[in-house]
């Protein structure tokens, strides 16, 4: 089994390399390579219509939106955010000095659970950082209206959550801003990238200084701004990527669908609801293992599927608020976080992208059902 090329958790959408090599060819005749280029603005126009939202500001990877979202709102003391995310999510809170405050997941959508958001406000709190976790939408109504019932700023880390809408209109429009992440292991890449999502023009403007050192002009500086831009050959990249992701996202569903018919009738295993209104991207497909009912623990179920040469991923186990920076926080302690704590011990994300074969998915299928170990 070994020689086989191992069935990875994800990989990369990858435009034709022709096509790639033609928009190259362009680049070079022009000469410009980055600093808001020609292609970087289309890429930018083409995702305000693929996306449905009215103004984004492309970055250079995803964890820096974030760094810069935080900038942009002046957020200061204490933000709420989950611990059940990708690690850069609370990174970003800490890189702005800012004190991160973890508050526990709805174990049903594993998203921050909104009826436990007011008991962690404190008078130093002035945002409020969720994740659409694996692109599944947020309570936004129940968080929006605490944060206005305080004056909280809300920023919603949607890196897993490009393309998701609502009865269709884009969850992306959240919030006062939205952060997306390109990067190659996403439903939609640029090899690494990332946008911000932004309400009006002047908080455009406003964010596309702080991501190209606070520059207004040639010579006047703004604002302490940082290095943030995406570059011509990745807004290339990204323009052919746009042109292929629907197809790749209806390649996901019929992966999604086939995972789905079988392991809904297995006993000891959840999977997430598909959602009445909602057009979801399949970003990741994670499914949650009872170890009394399934027979088996999640961790054997790992080690078996590793031993096949299937790579599936603990997504996200260990919780961030585990980690050596975090660990000391009052709201960091598991009794706060039974939930989450729960949840990260009993999740696999199995394979899930547009490529997946039949016969890889029978072959991972059949190793669940059966459980030969
Ligand atoms: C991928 C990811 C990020 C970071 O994005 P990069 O592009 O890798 O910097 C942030 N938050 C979440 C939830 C992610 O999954």
């Amino acid at each position: 089994m070994q020689d086989k090329a191992p069935i990875t958790v994800t990989s990369p959408l990858l435009p034709q390399l022709d096509d790639l090599t033609c928009m190259l060819k362009e680049i070079w005749a022009s000469k410009w390579i980055t600093n808001n280029g020609q292609f970087h603005q289309q890429f930018e126009k083409a995702l305000c219509e693929y996306l449905k939202v009215p103004y984004i500001s492309l970055f250079t990877n995803g964890t820096i939106p974030l760094l810069t979202a935080l900038q942009a709102l002046c957020v200061r003391g204490e933000v709420i955010t989950t611990p059940y995310s990708f690690v850069a999510t609370t990174h970003s809170i800490w890189w702005n000095g800012l004190k991160p405050v973890f508050v526990d997941i709805d174990p049903e959508t594993c998203n921050i659970d909104p009826d436990k958001i007011e008991a962690a406000i404190t008078p130093q709190t002035t945002a409020i950082l969720p994740v659409h976790c694996y692109g599944q939408p947020c309570d936004n109504q129940r968080i929006q209206h605490i944060a206005d019932k305080y004056g909280l700023k809300v920023i919603y880390d949607a890196a897993h959550a490009f393309g998701v809408e609502i009865n269709g209109e884009s969850i992306l429009n959240w919030g006062d801003l939205s952060t997306l992440s390109f990067h190659a292991t996403k439903v939609f890449n640029t090899i690494e990238g990332g946008a911000l999502i932004m309400h009006d023009e002047a908080t455009k403007k406003r964010i596309d200084y702080l991501k190209n050192f606070g520059f207004e002009s040639e010579t006047e500086v703004v604002a302490p701004g940082i290095n943030g831009k995406l570059d011509e050959i990745r807004s290339v990249y990204g323009l052919l990527n746009l042109k292929q992701v629907d197809h790749a996202i209806q390649q996901r569903q019929h992966v999604a669908q086939r995972y789905t018919e079988v392991l809904s009738k297995i006993p000891g295993i959840r999977i997430l609801p598909t959602i009445q209104g909602v057009r979801h991207n399949y970003s990741y497909y994670p499914i949650f293992i009872n170890p009394e009912d399934y027979g088996a623990t999640r961790d054997q179920l790992y080690t078996a599927l590793r031993q096949r040469n299937i790579l599936s991923r603990k997504y996200f186990f260990p919780l961030i608020s585990t980690f050596s920076t975090y660990r000391g926080l009052p709201s960091a302690s598991p009794s706060n976080l039974p939930n989450a704590t729960l949840i990260a011990n009993q999740v696999i994300c199995l394979p899930m992208h547009h490529a997946l074969t039949s016969d890889e998915i029978d072959n991972i299928l059949d190793i669940v059902t059966n459980k030969p170990f």
